[in-house]
């Protein structure tokens, strides 16, 4: 482990590092991901490690710049998106784009998700690179554009496809993770290594139009639509027990509680931890959007109401489908699929997970490593569905409750203990010599 003087330097070149990409302004859309991903090369450079400007468009830059190994080893890929999501400065109490210190944080957008990531990936490498650190298998530092919105196809997935030797890894960390919590007064990090796959779907209910003054003469499909709204938001998810659940359970609890038990259990969490459970165990269901008469006075003869929904990983549409419409019941609609993206895992059982749980036991003592499936998605699914890539999300937040940094991702105020970013930056640092030396 670093020592104190050097885990100091290291906190101020990553601090002054996250200040600097916070001042750039990459809100996606538009993006503008290149200043980031200039910054980020000529920071670099300067400790002697080349990188690469990657871009399918002038503005939208990805950047990849490695230590080569020696061979034989295991690439690890250490990725994170330069974009960020918008800011309405009306609601901040500092301009969103100043990186001002305060109160012992970095203040800005993107300060948690995650440019302080992607400093600590960048200071990390440069400290390895300057003390002359050779790693068995390449040390890949990839910053990537587009993952906010990410329907451009500029960012990750565009590499994985067009670039896939820069990218190309066994082994790749990510957002995702990393938040601690309490579980019966024992502390216990998450770590990202699986994500549920989007699949939403569209029901289309139909009835018979009519003039509005006679409701006896129509069928109202908006009404019609209501109950099966109202079905659906009262879902309760057929539950199935996957091999990440089994171990996310063991570790929390000791062993596989049955279902009400569960949810007792279950409900005496702490967040982050309470919220994970129950999209961890099946389907979730969200209508979010309907339409219907475009007229105030005539019935509508069919709804449109389309609903968010998230499946297992490995769960097929067929199976969601069996189970949504035993919870919808007969009834005059039509249930259709519109796309489905993410829904991908990585086993547990490896040595990157063991070396993340090393470094754990190493920084607190008695905290555990648990694996939990993520109820959105990041972009690990591509290195996962492209290379088989293990792809885990870690970043450690120890001094700011994971309650607090939810609240503020995406939202206003958000901000990043420096002690926090000092934590994430030496956790990259020693996990890449750790992996590095195997
Ligand atoms: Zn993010």
């Amino acid at each position: 482990m670093l020592g104190p003087v050097h885990a100091e330097t290291l906190r101020d070149e990553a601090t002054e590092l996250l200040r600097e990409l916070i001042r750039l302004d990459t809100v996606n859309p538009p993006g503008n991901e290149t200043a980031a991903a200039e910054l980020l090369r000529d920071y670099l450079a300067e400790s002697g490690v080349e990188g690469e400007l990657l871009a399918r468009e002038p503005d939208r830059a990805n950047l990849v710049a490695r230590i080569p190994g020696t061979g034989g080893g295991k690439r690890l890929l250490l990725v994170g998106h330069t974009d960020t999501v918008l800011a309405d400065p009306a609601e901040w109490t500092v301009d969103p784009w100043s990186g001002e210190l305060r109160d012992g944080c970095v203040w800005g957008r993107g300060a948690l998700d995650m440019k302080s990531h992607v400093a600590a990936n960048a200071v990390a490498l440069a400290r390895l690179a300057r003390e002359g650190f050779r790693p068995a298998g390449d040390l890949v530092f990839a910053a990537t554009a587009d993952e906010e919105v990410g329907d451009a196809d500029v960012g990750l997935s565009w590499l994985c496809r067009e670039h896939p030797e820069a990218v190309r890894a066994e082994y790749s960390v990510t957002e995702g993770g990393g938040d601690r919590a309490l579980v019966a007064g024992r502390p216990v990090y998450l770590c990202a290594v699986a994500e549920k796959a989007s699949a939403p779907f569209r029901l289309r209910v139909r009835g018979r139009s009519g003039h509005a003054s006679m409701p006896g003469i129509a069928d109202n499909a908006l009404v019609k639509a209501a109950r099966l709204v109202e079905r659906l938001g009262g879902h309760r998810p057929e539950r199935r027990i996957l091999p990440e659940t089994h171990a996310f359970l063991t570790a929390l609890f000791g062993r596989v509680p049955g279902p009400e038990e569960l949810d007792e259990l279950a409900s005496g969490l702490d967040e982050p931890l309470a919220g994970l459970v129950e999209p961890m165990l099946g389907v979730s269901v969200s209508p979010t959007m309907i339409e219907a008469s475009r007229k105030r006075n005539v019935i509508p003869g069919t709804c449109e109401v389309v609903c968010d929904c998230r499946l297992l990983p490995g769960q097929s549409r067929a199976e969601a489908e069996a189970e949504l419409r035993r919870c919808l019941g007969e009834g005059d609609y039509e249930l259709e699929w519109i796309e489905r993206v993410g829904g991908s895992r990585s086993s547990s059982a490896t040595p990157l997970f063991a070396a993340i749980a090393d470094w754990v036991a190493r920084e607190e003592p008695g905290a555990a490593v648990v694996p939990v499936i993520l109820p959105g998605f990041t972009d690990s699914h591509f290195l996962r569905e492209t290379f088989g890539t293990i792809a885990y999300g870690f970043f450690p937040l120890r001094t700011m409750s994971s309650t607090l940094a939810a609240r503020l991702v995406h939202s206003a105020d958000e901000r990043i203990e420096v002690s926090d970013l000092e934590l994430g930056t030496r956790f990259v640092y020693e996990l890449a010599r750790a992996v590095g030396e195997r």
